[in-house]
């Protein structure tokens, strides 16, 4: 299903909401932060049955 979960930024510290397509399985992307428009590094894992368990952000040269 499709989630939304809140992150962090790990630029600027703000809490942005991301869209997220748990049925498509893990994930790494890159989604630029909404408030200061760093590039954010996604980790998602799933549970494989299309619900997300966690999501990791980090920056994307770190
Ligand atoms: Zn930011």
């Amino acid at each position: 299903m499709i989630e939304e979960p809140s992150v962090t930024c790990p630029y600027c510290g703000e809490t942005i909401t991301v869209v997220v397509d748990a049925t498509a399985g893990d994930q790494r992307y890159v989604e630029d932060c909404f408030v200061c428009c760093q590039p954010i590094v996604l980790s998602v894992v799933t549970d494989g049955a299309g619900q997300l368990e966690t999501i990791e952000t980090e920056p994307e040269n770190a």
